[in-house]
Protein backbone atom coordinates (compact mmCIF):
# COMPACT_ATOMS: atom_id res chain seq x y z
CA UNK A 1 0.00 0.00 0.00
CA UNK A 2 0.95 3.57 -0.04
CA UNK A 3 2.86 5.20 2.71
CA UNK A 4 2.10 8.20 4.50
CA UNK A 5 4.65 10.69 5.24
CA UNK A 6 6.55 11.45 1.86
CA UNK A 7 7.02 13.97 -0.52
CA UNK A 8 7.30 13.36 -4.49
CA UNK A 9 10.06 15.21 -6.04
CA UNK A 10 11.72 15.20 -9.80
CA UNK A 11 12.02 12.31 -12.04
CA UNK A 12 10.00 10.21 -9.53
CA UNK A 13 12.20 10.46 -6.96
CA UNK A 14 10.39 10.67 -3.35
CA UNK A 15 11.93 11.55 0.00
CA UNK A 16 10.77 9.73 2.74
CA UNK A 17 9.58 11.89 5.84
CA UNK A 18 8.47 8.90 8.37
CA UNK A 19 12.05 8.63 10.34
CA UNK A 20 14.70 11.32 10.84
CA UNK A 21 17.21 9.27 8.15
CA UNK A 22 14.82 11.05 5.41
CA UNK A 23 15.72 8.77 2.58
CA UNK A 24 15.95 9.54 -0.71
CA UNK A 25 14.79 6.93 -2.95
CA UNK A 26 14.91 6.46 -6.87
CA UNK A 27 12.73 4.36 -8.10
CA UNK A 28 13.11 0.80 -7.85
CA UNK A 29 14.82 1.35 -4.55
CA UNK A 30 14.11 0.55 -0.88
CA UNK A 31 14.80 3.08 2.26
CA UNK A 32 17.32 2.23 4.93
CA UNK A 33 15.06 0.33 6.56
CA UNK A 34 14.45 -2.33 3.13
CA UNK A 35 10.45 -1.63 4.50
CA UNK A 36 9.55 1.44 2.78
CA UNK A 37 9.84 1.30 -1.61
CA UNK A 38 9.49 3.90 -4.57
CA UNK A 39 7.09 2.25 -6.73
CA UNK A 40 7.42 4.18 -10.07
CA UNK A 41 7.10 7.19 -8.35
CA UNK A 42 5.00 6.03 -5.38
CA UNK A 43 5.81 5.48 -1.85
CA UNK A 44 5.17 1.87 -1.00
CA UNK A 45 5.63 -0.01 2.46
CA UNK A 46 6.45 -3.57 1.86
CA UNK A 47 5.40 -5.19 5.21
CA UNK A 48 2.09 -3.86 5.69
CA UNK A 49 -0.18 -6.61 7.25
CA UNK A 50 3.29 -8.83 7.28
CA UNK A 51 3.42 -10.45 11.05
CA UNK A 52 5.97 -12.23 11.63
CA UNK A 53 5.56 -13.02 15.61
CA UNK A 54 2.97 -13.16 17.71
CA UNK A 55 2.71 -14.26 21.37
CA UNK A 56 1.07 -13.53 24.56
CA UNK A 57 3.70 -12.17 26.41
CA UNK A 58 3.59 -10.72 30.37
CA UNK A 59 3.42 -6.95 30.45
CA UNK A 60 7.08 -6.87 32.31
CA UNK A 61 8.46 -8.55 29.51
CA UNK A 62 8.14 -5.37 27.13
CA UNK A 63 9.81 -4.41 29.60
CA UNK A 64 6.64 -2.24 31.31
CA UNK A 65 7.20 -2.95 35.14
CA UNK A 66 4.38 -0.36 36.25
CA UNK A 67 1.70 -0.45 33.42
CA UNK A 68 -1.13 -2.77 34.52
CA UNK A 69 1.61 -5.08 36.04
CA UNK A 70 0.97 -8.64 36.57
CA UNK A 71 -1.21 -8.91 33.10
CA UNK A 72 -0.56 -10.62 29.48
CA UNK A 73 -1.02 -8.73 26.31
CA UNK A 74 -1.23 -9.97 22.86
CA UNK A 75 2.11 -9.12 21.36
CA UNK A 76 3.00 -8.90 17.60
CA UNK A 77 5.70 -7.98 15.32
CA UNK A 78 6.70 -7.66 11.28
CA UNK A 79 10.19 -7.01 10.12
CA UNK A 80 12.08 -4.34 9.31
CA UNK A 81 14.29 -1.50 11.28
CA UNK A 82 15.42 1.81 10.53
CA UNK A 83 18.35 1.38 12.79
CA UNK A 84 21.06 -1.37 12.56
CA UNK A 85 22.52 -1.87 15.72
CA UNK A 86 25.51 -4.12 16.01
CA UNK A 87 24.09 -5.93 19.09
CA UNK A 88 20.75 -6.43 17.43
CA UNK A 89 18.84 -9.30 19.62
CA UNK A 90 15.90 -9.61 16.87
CA UNK A 91 18.09 -9.36 14.24
CA UNK A 92 16.54 -12.29 11.73
CA UNK A 93 13.60 -10.29 11.80
CA UNK A 94 15.10 -6.55 12.46
CA UNK A 95 17.32 -6.58 9.23
CA UNK A 96 16.34 -9.45 7.12
CA UNK A 97 12.89 -9.90 5.33
CA UNK A 98 11.93 -12.89 7.37
CA UNK A 99 8.92 -15.29 6.69
CA UNK A 100 5.40 -14.07 7.74
CA UNK A 101 1.72 -14.01 7.40
CA UNK A 102 -0.39 -11.38 5.92
CA UNK A 103 -3.01 -10.40 8.85
CA UNK A 104 -5.71 -7.02 8.67
CA UNK A 105 -6.28 -4.39 11.20
CA UNK A 106 -9.45 -6.15 11.67
CA UNK A 107 -7.88 -9.58 12.00
CA UNK A 108 -5.33 -7.91 14.27
CA UNK A 109 -8.35 -6.14 16.89
CA UNK A 110 -10.15 -9.46 16.74
CA UNK A 111 -7.57 -11.57 17.68
CA UNK A 112 -7.03 -9.24 20.35
CA UNK A 113 -10.54 -9.12 21.58
CA UNK A 114 -10.55 -13.00 21.70
CA UNK A 115 -7.87 -13.19 23.96
CA UNK A 116 -9.26 -11.07 26.40
CA UNK A 117 -10.67 -14.03 27.99
CA UNK A 118 -7.33 -15.21 28.77
CA UNK A 119 -6.32 -11.88 30.65
CA UNK A 120 -5.27 -10.09 27.14
CA UNK A 121 -5.43 -6.52 27.99
CA UNK A 122 -4.60 -4.83 24.74
CA UNK A 123 -1.78 -5.06 21.52
CA UNK A 124 1.75 -4.50 21.64
CA UNK A 125 3.72 -3.69 18.68
CA UNK A 126 7.41 -5.00 19.13
CA UNK A 127 9.86 -7.61 18.46
CA UNK A 128 10.97 -5.71 15.29
CA UNK A 129 10.69 -1.81 14.89
CA UNK A 130 7.12 -0.64 14.90
CA UNK A 131 7.96 2.76 13.43
CA UNK A 132 8.25 1.24 10.47
CA UNK A 133 5.17 -0.98 10.61
CA UNK A 134 3.51 2.33 10.53
CA UNK A 135 0.69 2.70 8.70
CA UNK A 136 -0.66 -0.63 9.56
CA UNK A 137 -0.09 0.57 13.60
CA UNK A 138 -2.28 3.69 13.04
CA UNK A 139 -5.06 1.47 11.49
CA UNK A 140 -5.07 -0.98 13.74
CA UNK A 141 -4.61 1.29 17.28
CA UNK A 142 -7.80 2.74 16.62
CA UNK A 143 -9.62 -0.61 16.63
CA UNK A 144 -7.97 -1.68 20.07
CA UNK A 145 -9.44 1.27 21.57
CA UNK A 146 -12.79 0.63 20.31
CA UNK A 147 -12.64 -2.33 22.12
CA UNK A 148 -11.60 -0.99 25.55
CA UNK A 149 -8.10 -2.77 25.01
CA UNK A 150 -4.67 -0.85 25.39
CA UNK A 151 -2.13 -0.27 22.83
CA UNK A 152 1.85 -0.74 23.33
CA UNK A 153 4.64 0.55 21.41
CA UNK A 154 7.70 -1.08 21.73
CA UNK A 155 10.59 1.50 20.05
CA UNK A 156 13.45 2.90 19.16
CA UNK A 157 12.01 6.15 19.35
CA UNK A 158 13.62 7.13 15.68
CA UNK A 159 10.45 8.52 14.06
CA UNK A 160 9.83 12.07 12.59
CA UNK A 161 7.54 14.38 14.93
CA UNK A 162 4.57 15.01 12.81
CA UNK A 163 3.82 10.87 12.45
CA UNK A 164 4.92 10.47 16.24
CA UNK A 165 2.14 13.01 16.87
CA UNK A 166 0.10 10.77 14.50
CA UNK A 167 0.39 7.91 16.89
CA UNK A 168 0.29 9.64 20.22
CA UNK A 169 -3.67 9.54 20.99
CA UNK A 170 -3.32 6.10 20.36
CA UNK A 171 -0.56 4.69 22.23
CA UNK A 172 -1.56 3.95 25.70
CA UNK A 173 2.07 2.77 27.10
CA UNK A 174 5.72 3.21 25.50
CA UNK A 175 9.27 1.11 26.13
CA UNK A 176 11.66 3.58 24.20
CA UNK A 177 15.17 3.04 24.04
CA UNK A 178 17.74 5.37 25.24
CA UNK A 179 20.19 3.79 23.60
CA UNK A 180 23.33 5.82 25.23
CA UNK A 181 23.57 9.45 26.01
CA UNK A 182 26.28 10.04 23.47
CA UNK A 183 25.55 11.14 19.94
CA UNK A 184 29.01 9.07 18.84
CA UNK A 185 27.30 5.64 19.90
CA UNK A 186 24.03 6.12 17.84
CA UNK A 187 26.20 6.88 14.91
CA UNK A 188 28.62 4.13 14.82
CA UNK A 189 27.20 1.70 16.44
CA UNK A 190 23.22 2.36 15.92
CA UNK A 191 23.41 4.04 12.86
CA UNK A 192 21.40 6.71 13.85
CA UNK A 193 21.30 9.49 16.23
CA UNK A 194 20.61 10.84 19.85
CA UNK A 195 18.44 14.00 19.42
CA UNK A 196 15.00 13.02 17.83
CA UNK A 197 15.05 9.69 20.19
CA UNK A 198 15.33 12.38 22.86
CA UNK A 199 12.43 14.32 21.10
CA UNK A 200 10.11 11.14 21.02
CA UNK A 201 11.13 10.73 24.81
CA UNK A 202 9.84 14.37 25.77
CA UNK A 203 6.47 14.07 23.39
CA UNK A 204 5.34 10.42 24.66
CA UNK A 205 5.92 11.36 28.58
CA UNK A 206 4.42 14.32 28.38
CA UNK A 207 0.96 12.40 27.67
CA UNK A 208 1.65 8.78 28.00
CA UNK A 209 2.97 6.12 30.35
CA UNK A 210 6.57 6.23 29.36
CA UNK A 211 9.79 3.74 30.35
CA UNK A 212 12.86 3.84 29.18
CA UNK A 213 15.67 0.87 28.26
CA UNK A 214 19.01 1.46 28.31
CA UNK A 215 20.98 -1.75 26.84
CA UNK A 216 24.48 -1.47 28.92
CA UNK A 217 27.20 -2.72 26.09
CA UNK A 218 30.83 -3.04 28.07
CA UNK A 219 33.11 -0.31 27.14
CA UNK A 220 30.76 1.50 24.94
CA UNK A 221 27.94 2.93 27.27
CA UNK A 222 28.98 1.95 30.63
CA UNK A 223 30.28 5.67 31.78
CA UNK A 224 28.88 6.24 35.21
CA UNK A 225 29.30 9.80 33.89
CA UNK A 226 27.33 9.36 30.62
CA UNK A 227 24.21 7.77 33.26
CA UNK A 228 24.60 10.37 35.55
CA UNK A 229 23.59 12.89 32.34
CA UNK A 230 21.16 10.56 31.05
CA UNK A 231 18.87 10.07 34.77
CA UNK A 232 19.35 13.72 35.20
CA UNK A 233 17.64 14.08 31.76
CA UNK A 234 14.77 11.91 32.10
CA UNK A 235 13.86 13.20 35.43
CA UNK A 236 14.02 16.67 34.24
CA UNK A 237 10.91 15.29 32.74
CA UNK A 238 9.47 13.35 35.23
CA UNK A 239 11.11 11.65 37.68
CA UNK A 240 8.47 8.85 38.10
CA UNK A 241 9.99 7.67 34.52
CA UNK A 242 10.98 4.01 35.04
CA UNK A 243 14.42 3.32 33.71
CA UNK A 244 15.18 -0.38 32.67
CA UNK A 245 19.51 -0.35 32.72
CA UNK A 246 19.52 -3.44 30.75
CA UNK A 247 22.35 -6.65 30.68
CA UNK A 248 24.07 -6.80 26.85
CA UNK A 249 24.83 -10.69 26.09
CA UNK A 250 26.94 -11.03 22.54
CA UNK A 251 24.56 -11.30 19.28
CA UNK A 252 24.60 -10.03 15.72
CA UNK A 253 28.04 -8.68 14.92
CA UNK A 254 28.83 -7.61 17.80
CA UNK A 255 31.05 -9.94 20.32
CA UNK A 256 32.25 -7.83 23.10
CA UNK A 257 31.62 -9.98 26.26
CA UNK A 258 28.82 -9.80 28.30
CA UNK A 259 28.21 -7.15 30.44
CA UNK A 260 29.34 -7.42 34.22
CA UNK A 261 26.28 -7.75 36.61
CA UNK A 262 28.01 -5.14 38.78
CA UNK A 263 28.64 -2.73 36.47
CA UNK A 264 24.72 -2.92 36.01
CA UNK A 265 24.47 -2.24 39.66
CA UNK A 266 26.63 0.69 39.97
CA UNK A 267 25.03 2.09 37.01
CA UNK A 268 21.26 1.43 38.79
CA UNK A 269 22.75 3.01 42.04
CA UNK A 270 23.65 6.18 39.89
CA UNK A 271 20.24 6.71 38.09
CA UNK A 272 18.53 6.20 41.31
CA UNK A 273 20.02 9.69 42.58
CA UNK A 274 17.83 11.02 40.01
CA UNK A 275 14.68 8.71 39.32
CA UNK A 276 12.22 6.94 41.65
CA UNK A 277 12.38 3.67 39.64
CA UNK A 278 15.17 2.07 37.96
CA UNK A 279 15.35 -1.68 37.26
CA UNK A 280 17.84 -3.84 36.51
CA UNK A 281 17.19 -6.27 33.35
CA UNK A 282 18.22 -9.32 31.56
CA UNK A 283 20.77 -11.10 34.53
S1 LIG B 1 11.31 4.98 7.47
FE1 LIG B 1 12.73 3.82 6.18
S2 LIG B 1 12.59 4.76 4.15
FE2 LIG B 1 11.66 6.18 5.62
S3 LIG B 1 13.30 7.61 6.14
FE3 LIG B 1 13.30 5.98 7.70
S4 LIG B 1 14.73 4.43 6.95
FE4 LIG B 1 14.27 5.79 5.24
S1 LIG C 1 16.63 -0.58 17.06
FE1 LIG C 1 16.17 -2.54 18.04
S2 LIG C 1 15.41 -3.85 16.39
FE2 LIG C 1 16.44 -2.11 15.43
S3 LIG C 1 18.51 -2.82 15.04
FE3 LIG C 1 18.51 -1.73 17.01
S4 LIG C 1 18.20 -3.34 18.55
FE4 LIG C 1 17.61 -4.19 16.55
Amino acid sequence: MEALYYTKQDNDTVMCQLCPHHCHLLPGVSGACRCRYNDHGLLTTLNYGQCTSAAMDPIEKKPLRRFHPGSLILSLGSWGCNLACSFCQNWEISQCHSSCHTITPQEAAALAIQEKEHGNIGLAYTYNEPVVWYEFIRQTAPLIHEADLVNVMVTNGYIEEKPLQGLLPFIDAWNIDLKSFQEDYYRSICHGSLSPVMRTISLAAAVSHVEITTLIVPGKNDSIDDMDREAAWLASLRPDIPLHITRYFPRYHMTTAATSVNTLYALADKAKQYLRYVYIGNI
